[in-house]
């Protein structure tokens, strides 16, 4: 039997470890073990009943038509308005899109921009979208370090050693997942100067952006001078407000590159569901007080976890500035990140990824994610410390 080919581009297409571990953990859970999941990055908490009470009434009201492939005119107009805090400009709902999560904004910008050839620097470790993205536009992958010791800042040395006239594209994300680290300004200030004088453009996936300890939100490198022009800012629901399965994200871009994407969105999705774009305008013109309240309870079980995994001999765990990941170096174990996440998952019964899931540099750590309640967090805890002595 012969079977056409498929196209070379998805060769290099591996699946998001998360989801594979989350099914071994399934698996297991079928079998009756108990298993407390860290692995998958989602918030616990359900979608605010206001918010979720927005989408219903938006079915009940009939929006559940087409609508504009960039979204609707209300939500863009929200997500303008809101991005121009964050950028300290006046953004307009024009470089505005619209998407069915902040995924397929990634992939779609990164086909508007990327030609076959065209070098592409992203962070490792770093969310595992990054590199499909690439490989899927033929471009070629250029992974840069992300430096524990500074808090998980991007090696500027590697990069400027890296970046050349083949780079079109930097991809960061800060606050990062799988580290929780997030840039300072005087390391994007360095990053939009290699970016200018390279005339490249960047994606910044800011989808933790409001999960961050210690400000209200993360700064951006669109703020900087210059970079409004290159920089392709994207973000969601998903995380800040509890509605990974609403499915709801955008981005925001210069004019010329919205009308591109938007194009390509037509054929890809055409849009994005109208009764989701109603409970996302609620969600971000409404009250905020479930996205603080959820980010007091975040930073208790960050230093639950981070407290916890620091009293097991071996583990050495920074505490993240934001997000809701930890990510423990565990080298003093000997062991790759990959053994010791398989065992802490058959043996004790606690599902994390290995640090490889994100990239090579992940090697040598865990990321553990901390949408979970206290409790679990510190019986999670008591495990991975009765496993590893
Ligand atoms: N970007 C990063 C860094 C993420 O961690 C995730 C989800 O895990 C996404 C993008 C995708 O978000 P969405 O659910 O909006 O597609």
């Amino acid at each position: 039997m012969r079977f056409p080919p498929l196209a070379s581009a998805v060769d290099s297409i591996e699946p998001e470890n998360a989801y594979v571990v989350l099914a071994r953990a399934q698996v297991l859970e079928r079998a009756g073990r108990d298993i407390i999941h860290l692995e998958i990055g989602e918030p616990d908490f359900q979608t605010d009943t206001r918010i979720a009470r927005a989408g219903i009434e938006a079915i009940e009201t009939g929006k559940t038509r087409y609508t504009p492939t960039p979204g609707i005119k209300p939500l863009c107009q929200a997500i303008a308005s809101d991005i121009s805090i964050r950028c300290q400009r006046e953004v307009l709902p024009s470089e505005v899109v619209v998407g069915p999560g902040a995924k397929p904004i990634l992939f779609l910008a990164s086909l508007a921009v990327i030609e076959p050839g065209d070098e592409v620097i992203y962070p490792d470790p770093g969310f595992p979208t990054y590199q499909s993205m690439v490989g899927i536009a033929k471009g070629k992958g250029v992974p840069i370090r992300l430096m524990e010791r500074d808090g998980f800042a991007f090696d500027l040395d590697q990069l400027r050693d890296r970046i050349n006239e083949r780079t079109k594209l930097i991809v960061l994300n800060s606050p990062s997942n799988p580290t929780g680290g997030v840039l300072s300004r005087s390391d994007l200030e360095q990053i939009a100067e290699l970016a200018r004088r390279f005339n490249c453009w960047i994606i910044s996936d800011e989808i933790y952006s409001r999960m961050c300890f210690d400000a209200s939100y993360a700064p951006t490198i669109a703020a900087l001078d210059g970079m409004a022009e290159r920089t392709v800012i994207v973000d969601g629901f998903s995380k800040t407000h509890a509605m990974t399965g609403w499915r709801l994200g955008f981005g925001v871009m210069p004019s010329r590159l919205a009308e591109k994407v938007s194009l390509l969105a037509v054929h890809a999705f055409g849009c994005t569901a109208q009764f989701t774009q109603f409970a996302g305008l609620e969600a971000i013109t409404g009250s905020q007080d479930h996205v603080q309240q959820a980010m007091s309870e975040y930073r208790l079980r960050r230093d639950t976890l981070v407290n916890g995994l620091n009293s097991i001999d071996g583990i050495d765990c920074r505490s993240p500035a934001g997000t809701f990941y930890a990510f423990p170096n565990i080298r003093s174990f000997g062991r790759t990140s990959e053994s010791l996440a398989n065992q802490l998952l058959e043996e004790a019964g606690v599902a994390v990824l290995p640090g490889t899931a994100f990239g090579c540099n992940g090697e040598g750590y865990l990321r553990i994610c901390f949408a979970n309640s206290v409790e679990n967090i510190q019986r999670a805890v008591e495990r991975i410390k009765n496993t590893l002595i």
